[in-house]
C-alpha cells in the first residue's frame, strides 16, 4: 500500500519536470524567434538613420548632431564661432576635461588630411584644452593619423563615428515583446532591446532575453 502511493508521487514528480522542460523548450524558442526579430528591427533603425542621414547633412547640421549627442552622454557643450575659429568647431567639458572638436563633415571619397590635424593642435594651445578630436563622416588620410599619433590627437572616422551614435539611440530606441514566463505562466512585457534578463513580475523567475 505505501509503496504503491510512493510510485504514484514518484510519477507524479516525473511528469511535471517532463512537463517543465516541454514549457522551457517552447519558451527558449519563443525567445530566439523574437530576439532574431528584435535583432532585425534594430539594425534597420540603425541603417535608416545615422551614417546616411548624417551624410545628407550639411555642416552646420552636422555640428548640431554633435552637440545634442555629446550634452545627452553629459557633456557641457560650447559652440565657438559658426566658422570654426582656431580649429575648433566645438568645446565640450566634463569633470574638469576640456576637449576641442573639429567636425567635417565631408564626402566618403573625400577623405581628411593632416591640415584638420595640425589647426586641432593649434586650437587646443589657443583655447588651453586638455584634448583635441577630429570627427568627420569621411576617413583620414595616413599622414592625418601619422600625426595625430605624434600629438595625442584623437580622430574619429565614419565607422566610429557609427557605433557611437548607435550606443546613444539604443539609450531612445525600444521593442516590446510579450513572452511567457515558463514558471507560472504569466505574461510579460519586455524591451527586447535594453533588456538582457528580465525578471517573471509574478514568481521572479529571470528570463534571459
Ligand atoms: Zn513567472
Amino acid at each position: 500500500m505505501e509503496q504503491h502511493k510512493l510510485d504514484e508521487e514518484n510519477i507524479e514528480i516525473t511528469m511535471a519536470r517532463v512537463k517543465r522542460e516541454e514549457r522551457l523548450q517552447r519558451h527558449q524558442d519563443e525567445i530566439r524567434k523574437k530576439r532574431a526579430h528584435a535583432d532585425r528591427l534594430w539594425r534597420e533603425h540603425i541603417q535608416r538613420s545615422n551614417i546616411d542621414y548624417i551624410d545628407k547633412m550639411n555642416g552646420i547640421e552636422f555640428e548640431n548632431i554633435l552637440k545634442y549627442f555629446f550634452e545627452n552622454i553629459g557633456y557641457r557643450v560650447r559652440t565657438t564661432t559658426v566658422s570654426g575659429d582656431q580649429g575648433v568647431d566645438l568645446i565640450i567639458e566634463k569633470e574638469n576635461k576640456r576637449i576641442g572638436l573639429q567636425a567635417k563633415r565631408y564626402s566618403e571619397k573625400n577623405r581628411v588630411g593632416n591640415k584638420a590635424v595640425q589647426e586641432i593642435i593649434s586650437g587646443v594651445v589657443f583655447y588651453d584644452l586638455n584634448e583635441g578630436w577630429v570627427i568627420t563622416t569621411s576617413t583620414f588620410t595616413d599622414a592625418a593619423v601619422q600625426l595625430a599619433e605624434k600629438a595625442k590627437i584623437q580622430l574619429i572616422d565614419r565607422y566610429k563615428l557609427k557605433t557611437l551614435l548607435a550606443k546613444q539611440q539604443k539609450k531612445q530606441f525600444e521593442h516590446w515583446e510579450v513572452i511567457t514566463c515558463y514558471e507560472c505562466g504569466v505574461l510579460n512585457r519586455v524591451d527586447f532591446i535594453k533588456v538582457k534578463i528580465a525578471k517573471c513580475g509574478k514568481c521572479g523567475m529571470g528570463i534571459d532575453i
